[in-house]
């Protein structure tokens, strides 16, 4: 098993909540400015913690896979036999970046549209014209798996080697289950290739309504709930399952026939809401136990109130409003009122066709109104959380998977958020391992 003491950390963030250092350390919490805000600590009584501490000038052990331990220099205990050396050169360490919400396998892009955008045309518009989802689903359903699997393995590098060591990636443009199961198998596979890296499998054929469904989108819903579902489910081929709730797409009855279906079989749901409108689905959402309501840019104070009261996760997907021009979901309030804010990056070809973590981190600050350590945590613990992944990655713990950042010349960790969308110097190891 491979071994790994890092020396001359400058600085490590993102420690668990409760996680003291063990050698007489200098554990401090940066989250001053948290709470400055009216706290953005939260307890719901998840395990994952909201404040962004770190220690300096430290040292840090890897077995294998994980953290074991890591204290001051000052305090630097002897080297177990054969441990490799690493010197961190004064280097930062925090966690490797989470994102719970991305579209990353699709067949192609979409910048004829986008270009249609800027002369003027709306998304809904495009949508209407036959563009949009359905362009990525003529698309998708005609790609050849292996050609599916290149052009996402190609994506999928790129998100890894920007410091992104768990991700989510959903399904949703093959609305047919050949082509549905298609996709399913593409993040299956790449999770298979890449098990340095934590890859979840959302089923989002409630996406858009199929051509072949145009005038009968209960029978499509009922086929997907009761037919198709139970099939990837049984075959292992997913680990969520997801909707798109708005007008034109699915309704109230429709997510509630997947909350439904998800609760038989035992699978979190997560769901897209309030995107371009609120219709109440946050709240039945929230009452029928979804892990995430994810969206959000436009979100009243029953939404609101339904979220304070509940255990669903509130996903903020700032690239998508920045892309598309359309409200920013107001993360603010949303820390203010204690909830655990996640952000993620909503890559996808239509709405947000970009991945870089940094940016988005400065999209949440800039945007989002988050304070860098509370951008930080939704793009970490809180991302994880909603994953069902935190006892394994997010933050630093003893016990934790070793997926790390290693950044030079921070002055603070605002300097990620500041230098917007510019990646830092940056060394990435996944689960023990540097790329
Ligand atoms: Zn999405």
């Amino acid at each position: 098993m491979n071994r790994i003491q890092i020396r001359n950390i400058g600085r490590i963030g993102g420690i668990s909540e409760g996680e003291a250092c063990t050698h007489g350390g200098n554990l401090f919490t940066n989250g001053g400015s948290l709470f400055t805000h009216g706290g953005s600590l939260f307890t719901h009584g998840r395990n994952e913690g909201s404040i962004w501490s770190s220690t300096e000038n430290a040292w840090l052990l890897v077995e294998g896979k994980h953290i074991i331990d890591w204290g001051p220099m000052s305090d630097e205990p002897s080297l177990p036999p054969h441990t490799e050396v690493w010197d961190a050169n004064g280097a930062w360490v925090m966690p490797a970046f989470v994102d719970p919400h991305t579209h990353l396998v699709h067949s192609g892009t979409r910048e004829q549209e986008w270009k249609a955008r800027l002369q003027g045309a709306s998304y809904q518009e495009i949508a209407a014209a036959g563009g949009g989802i359905m362009h990525s689903v003529r698309s998708l359903r005609k790609a050849e798996f292996s050609a599916l699997l290149d052009e996402s393995r190609i994506r999928l590098e790129s998100i890894r080697s920007m410091g992104v060591g768990s991700l989510e990636i959903k399904s949703g443009y093959g609305l047919d289950f050949d082509s549905e199961s298609k996709m399913l198998r593409t993040t299956r596979m790449l999770a298979h290739e890449y098990p340095d890296m934590n890859i979840h499998s959302t089923c989002l054929a409630l996406h858009a309504i199929p051509p072949e469904y145009r005038e009968d989108a209960n029978s499509y819903v009922r086929k997907v709930t009761q037919e198709w579902i139970p099939v990837w489910a049984e075959e292992g081929l997913i680990d969520f399952v997801d909707i798109f709730c708005e007008r034109g797409y699915f309704g109230l009855e429709h997510l509630d026939a997947l909350l439904e279906c998800a609760h038989r079989l035992g699978l979190p749901v997560r769901a897209h809401v309030n995107q371009f409108s609120v219709m109440g689905a946050v709240k039945r959402a929230v009452e029928g136990g979804a892990l995430s309501v994810d969206h959000l840019e436009e979100l009243d104070d029953a939404d609101l109130e339904a979220l304070k009261n509940g255990e669903t996760y509130p996903i903020l997907l700032p690239g998508c409003s920045f892309f598309l021009g359309i409200p920013y979901a107001p993360g603010r309030k949303l820390a203010d009122a204690g909830l655990p804010v996640v952000v993620g990056s909503d890559y996808n070809p239509g709405s947000a066709p970009g991945f870089n973590p940094f940016l988005t981190l400065s999209l949440s600050c800039l945007k989002l109104g988050l304070m860098p350590e509370e951008a930080l945590n939704a793009m970490t613990i809180h991302a994880a959380g909603s994953l069902q992944l935190s006892d394994r990655v997010g933050s630093i713990g003893r016990g934790k998977e070793a997926s790390l950042l290693f950044l030079s010349g921070l002055k603070d960790w605002s300097t990620l958020a500041y230098h917007f969308g510019q990646i830092p110097p940056l060394r990435v190891m996944l689960k023990g391992r540097f790329l």
